[in-house]
This record gives C-alpha cells, structure tokens and sequence, in this order.
C-alpha cells in the first residue's frame, strides 16, 4: 500500500544518502594526498566558430579518478574543495597547468579556466593568476576566467579591485551557465564582461521549446547591448547549432564538436596549418 511504498521510498533514499557520503568522505580525505600525487588531471574542451567550426578557445575541466570511487564529477569534487578550503590549491594547480599547457600549442588560442566564486571572495586570486601567468610565459590576453553569476553577488571592494586589476592586465571575464544563476543584472553593467557562456539548459530543447527559444532571443538581444561575445554551452546536434546560428550566436562548445581532450589532442588539431587560414 502507499504507506509500505512511502517507507521503501525513505530507505531508498537513506541508502543513496549514505553513498553520497561516503564518496564525499572519499573526496575529502583524499583530496591533499592527491593534489600532491599528481592525481588531478586538465582536459580541454574545444570552443568553435558556428559558421567556420575553426578552433577558437578551449576551456580547461578539471578531471580527477578516485583510488577508491573512480572517476569522481568535478561538480561533486569542486563543491566539496569549496567547504573544505582545498578550492585554492586546487585552483591554482588548474591555471597554472593550463597556462603551461596553452604554450605549448602551435596557435595563440585562448584559454578559459573556471574559477570558483570562493576563489574570487577570500582568496588571492590575482597573485595566483599572476605566477601561473609567471611560470608558464602566457600573455595575459590569452587566458580568461569563467565565472558564475554568484561570483558578483557579494560585491566588495576586494572583488572591484580584483577585477580591476585582472582586466587592467589583459585577462578577460567570461559568465558562465548564463541564464541558471541569480539572473540579476546589475552586476553585468557593473563589470565589463567580454563573454556570455548561454547555459546547457537553453540550448537542449532547441527549436521546439518555445520559452528556450525566448530566453535565447533575449539572451541575444542583452548581449548585443552589453558588446559582450556569446558562446553556447552544451551543443550536441547540427540542429542546435543551426538554430544557435540563426539565432546570432557566433560561438559554440559541445560534443558535437569535441569532448575535453588532453592538451597534445589540441595541438594535433592545429596541424597542419588550415591551407588558407582567414586574413
Ligand atoms: P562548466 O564550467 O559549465 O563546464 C561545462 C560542462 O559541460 C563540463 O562538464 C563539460 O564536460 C560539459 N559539457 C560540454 N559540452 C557538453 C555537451 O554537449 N553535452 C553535455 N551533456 N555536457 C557537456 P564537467 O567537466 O563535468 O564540469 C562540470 C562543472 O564543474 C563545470 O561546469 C564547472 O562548473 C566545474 N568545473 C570543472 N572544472 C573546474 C575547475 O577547474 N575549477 C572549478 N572551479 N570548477 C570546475
Ligand atoms: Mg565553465
Ligand atoms: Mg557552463
Ligand atoms: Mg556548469
């Protein structure tokens, strides 16, 4: 009867409660020794021109197997690292692997890193990005940081200042999931942001979902106001692409185009040189 079925919901639900904490017990626990092992790993995600499909960016995703767990979603292990304050050696580790590996690809792309809103509020974000910047040799106007809506809604003089002193060397800001967050937009006429990342969610059930089609048109329509760039995340069809094009966004990233690769698979598609590259 419901009642029986109600109890065997609850006992369910208390199992996948348990697993869940024992993974981020897992997470937790490990999480030093394998920052220190070498453990975690960057991929790199193509971001394409809709109408050539040339290599324009990539975005750095961090990726990391479990001794125990397995592969682990970094939207698990980044969460935890935020409660528990690794965030920021994690977050170093990650742009300063990214910038390294950005020079060794024969072509000047960009690359984005996300950077966790806890990074940008108490930690010290531009002397992080300035050593990995140090080490690796980047030029500033190659890498650009990802960043959530949330990021700016505790909106500091540390956080002005920061962004200040990260756009005043050249780096560029990109929002990411653009669409999911406080969608408040204050915060956008408040900070130049060179780059609207249109989220996942909006570009999934294109053309027929009439208020994705919406939010899209408007998304547009912000972004062309702001001069701000758009690029859509999560394109799996040529239709999403089509419509995404049509639409006026010019930029796209997604499986239809590639998956995160390891930093030699984005050089191998820089050679050879396309024959005539755009002048
Ligand atoms: P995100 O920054 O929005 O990254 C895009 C996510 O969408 C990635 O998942 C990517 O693999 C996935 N994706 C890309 N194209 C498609 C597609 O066509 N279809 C589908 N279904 N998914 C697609 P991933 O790598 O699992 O990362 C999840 C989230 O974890 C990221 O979302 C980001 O918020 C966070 N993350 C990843 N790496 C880092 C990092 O180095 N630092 C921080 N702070 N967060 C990170
Ligand atoms: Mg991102
Ligand atoms: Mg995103
Ligand atoms: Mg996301």
């Amino acid at each position: 009867d419901a009642k029986r079925s109600g109890a065997g919901s609850i006992a369910c639900f208390d199992a996948a409660m348990d697993t869940l904490r024992r993974k981020r017990l897992a997470i937790e626990f490990g999480f030093a020794a394998a920052l220190d092992a070498g453990a975690f790993e960057v991929v790199y995600q193509p971001q394409v021109s809709l109408a050539t499909r040339q290599l324009i960016g990539v975005e750095a995703l961090v990726r990391w197997t479990h001794p125990t767990e397995g592969p682990i979603s970094p939207a698990l292990f980044v969460a935890v690292a935020e409660e528990t304050g690794m965030i920021h050696r994690l977050g170093a580790f990650v742009l300063e692997r990214a910038c390294r590996d950005a020079m060794t690809w024969p072509r000047p792309i960009t690359v984005a890193v996300n950077v966790s809103p806890i990074q940008f509020q108490t930690g010290d974000l531009v002397a992080i990005v300035e050593r990995a910047l140090a080490v690796s040799g980047l030029a500033p106007t190659r890498l650009q940081l990802e960043m959530t809506e949330s990021a700016f809604v505790h909106d500091g003089d540390t956080l002005r200042a920061s962004f200040d002193t990260l756009t005043g060397r050249g780096i560029t800001f990109a929002l990411d999931d653009f669409g999911t967050g406080y969608s408040s937009l204050s915060h956008l006429t408040r900070f130049p942001i060179s780059k609207i990342k249109i989220d996942r969610a909006f570009v999934t059930d294109v053309p027929a979902d009439e208020t994705s089609m919406a939010v899209l048109r408007s998304v547009m329509a912000l972004a062309e106001g702001l001069g701000a760039e758009t690029i859509a995340e999560g394109i799996e069809t040529e239709v999403q692409a089509r419509v995404l094009t049509d639409l006026g966004c010019r930029q796209g990233q997604g499986f239809l185009f590639s998956r995160g690769v390891a930093a030699p698979a984005i050089a191998a598609l820089m050679r050879p040189e396309p024959a005539a590259a755009v002048a």
